[in-house]
């Protein structure tokens, strides 16, 4: 029997598992907003005091790259601001309560093809990837694993505040804060459920951003958080074949479930090209 249109959408169909080393090439911090233990801004450490990169600041980082690069993708990006963007998204908490009303109506109809639909028009492309609320995300981030404790030492350096305006030190205005040493690095690992063209597209193009150098973490304009992403692998597997499927069902160790994908480059390529060819050729 066929499954319904609902059930079909929501039918894990395939994932992708990309896997990779961010490292830093400069000092970095991210801060907990709080004193330190020798300093007056903190960064944020774990119980046994190593660095942590939560996967929330990798999240963030990773969606602030794909909105900079949707519209060379020809995809849209709200930035959760529609007023601004002039993207329409159920993102934008404000636009969202002012339209809930047009897609409750839809709900009451019953259809679930138009529920698709009103979905599918009123979110943007970055937010189908990274979530909505009315649509989960499609990409998971991990938290980082340090992969050189002994690298990720952590140093306190001085601060000035500075006048606004005439950019000079104020008087007496000191304060210093902690950051992690240049050569941290940490495995990372990013999931993708179901993952459209579009969305591997706009992901494979902010991978190849990061492969080349991006930056992250607080002070950024001081030339703090340069990294790399290195040693990218992909995996994944697809449910519809039924080799992938039973392996997938039947391995017990979580290296073994998903196959290789080869070359992370040329992959996200061809998407990339699957996915401007489509526009060029009116096929939204
Ligand atoms: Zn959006």
């Amino acid at each position: 029997m066929p499954l319904s249109p609902i059930a079909e959408q929501l039918r894990l169909k395939c994932k992708l598992q990309v896997s990779g080393r961010i490292v830093f090439e400069t000092a970095w911090r991210i801060g907990t907003g709080r004193e330190g233990q020798s300093s007056d801004l903190g960064v944020l450490l774990d119980a046994a005091g190593q660095p942590i990169l939560p996967g929330s600041s990798i999240k963030g980082k990773l969606r602030n790259t794909c909105e900079a690069l949707a519209s060379a993708l020809n995809l849209r990006a709200c930035l959760l601001n529609v007023e601004a963007s002039g993207v329409k998204c159920t993102s934008d908490v404000r636009w969202y309560s002012d339209s809930r009303s047009s897609y409750q109506k839809v709900l009451r109809i019953g259809d679930v093809q138009e529920q698709l639909h009103w979905i599918e028009q009123n979110t943007c492309d970055v937010c189908k990837l990274f979530g909505s609320p009315v649509q989960a995300a499609r990409l998971r981030c991990s938290d980082g694993t340090l992969d050189n404790p002994s690298a990720a030492a952590v140093r306190v350096r001085d601060g000035v505040v500075l006048d606004r305006d005439s950019h000079t030190a104020v008087d007496g205005l000191k304060y210093d804060y902690e950051t992690v040493a240049a050569g941290t690095a940490f495995r990372v690992c990013f999931d993708l459920d179901n993952p459209a063209p579009k969305d591997e597209a706009l992901f494979g193009a902010a991978l190849f951003e990061w492969a080349a150098g991006s930056s992250l973490g607080g002070f950024t304009s001081r030339g703090l958080g340069r990294f790399r992403l290195e040693d990218i692998e992909i995996r994944g597997v697809d449910f519809d074949n039924p080799k992938e499927r039973v392996q997938y069902l039947t391995r017990p160790k979580a290296e073994e479930k998903l196959n290789d994908r080869g070359d992370w480059q040329l992959y996200f390529q061809k998407k990339i090209e699957e996915v401007l060819n489509a526009v060029s050729a009116g096929g939204q």
